[in-house]
């Protein structure tokens, strides 16, 4: 009996020893501790054994017992370490590494100089208005004295929804609903996009932004305009801008006025940029025509006023030296961020 327990121990000790997992450790509880395992075996054949020898196979039985439990315990607990160390080391951060970098997005050079342009003119007093970019054709020709037969409808070429109602072809639009508000005097500068059935290429396309202004008081005088539009420049391009105002036609403003500033680059010397010139043309301008002021209700022998239109991309394409105005609309990230 003493033989047969030794071999039982030696059996399941050496076996624990040698188990690869908890599955393997599970059969071998079984096999030996287990309702029909070799070592109940033999407590079912203690009553064969001699009552005085009992108390001590008894013993032997429970030690052989305790040392296999203890022992398969013991083997388990390695496992279940050895696993949750297996998973700790996959799941381990490493602090030293850097962190990721998220990459931050910035305005648009569009945006900027919209912005640039605004705080000018915000900083004179003017108050930054919106009009609709679905207009009626009275506001858009009419109100600004381009009647039905005027050759100035022709020359835009306009996206008309009905006879009626069109896709905004110049931001002017919203000085005419500006002035039928009444709200005398006026301030203000009107960015915004506007549209024109054009062709895509380096200078042209359906789709572009202006910024209109105007100004509506007693006593507004040219050199207003003049002083304004050059402390725009100034401001805009550097304080050595000088500007250049040359006698043009608008048929919404008498009299009127394209605006050249002194090429930034040479400094009006000439050079690429200005095509030799030492000039830029920047924008259009004039006095509003007394029969704009009369047909929005506003009494020209009353109120004078002054108006401007600054094409945006032509003031973001010169500022940033792009040379190229359908690079502003591709979103190719490799250009936006440059700027
Ligand atoms: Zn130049």
């Amino acid at each position: 009996m003493k033989e047969k327990l030794q071999e039982i121990r030696e059996k399941a000790l050496s076996q624990i020893t040698a188990a690869e997992n908890l599955d393997t450790l599970n059969d071998i509880r079984v096999n030996i501790l287990g309702k029909k395992g070799e070592l109940t075996a033999i407590l079912k054949s203690m009553k064969d054994v001699s009552p005085e020898d009992r108390p001590k196979v008894g013993q032997l039985v429970n030690d052989t017992r305790t040392v296999i439990e203890g022992k398969l315990t013991e083997a388990k607990k390695n496992f279940e370490k050895a696993a949750l160390e297996k998973r700790l080391s996959f799941e381990k951060i490493d602090v030293t590494l850097p962190a990721k970098k998220n990459k931050l997005g910035h305005a648009h050079p569009n945006t900027s100089v919209l912005e640039e342009v605004e705080k000018i003119f915000v900083g004179m007093g003017y108050e930054v208005v919106e009009g609709p970019e679905i207009e009626k054709d009275y506001y858009n020709f009419e109100a600004l004295n381009i009647p039905a037969n005027h050759p100035a409808k022709d020359e835009q070429d306009t996206f008309y929804i009905t006879p009626e109602i069109l896709l905004r072809t110049q931001t002017s639009s919203v000085q005419a609903h500006e002035m039928e508000k009444g709200n005398l005097p006026i301030r203000m500068i009107a960015p915004g996009r506007v549209y024109r059935s054009d062709e895509v290429d380096a200078t042209h396309s359906p789709s572009f932004h202006q910024i209109e202004g105007m100004v509506i008081d007693k006593n507004v005088t040219f050199a207003d305009l003049k002083g304004t539009l050059e402390t725009f420049a100034k401001e805009l391009f550097g304080e050595d801008t000088k500007v250049k105002f040359r006698p043009h036609h608008f048929p919404f403003t008498e009299p009127s006025a394209e605006v050249d500033v002194s090429c930034f680059k040479c400094h009006g010397k000439g050079c690429r940029f200005c095509k030799g010139e030492g000039w830029i043309e920047i924008l259009g301008c004039g006095m509003i025509h007394p029969n704009v002021l009369r047909m929005s209700g506003i009494d020209p022998e009353e109120y004078v006023g002054f108006a401007f239109g600054v094409g945006l991309e032509r003031i973001t394409l010169l500022k940033y030296e792009i040379d190229d105005m359908r690079l502003l609309y591709e979103n190719d990230d490799r250009f936006l961020s440059q700027f």
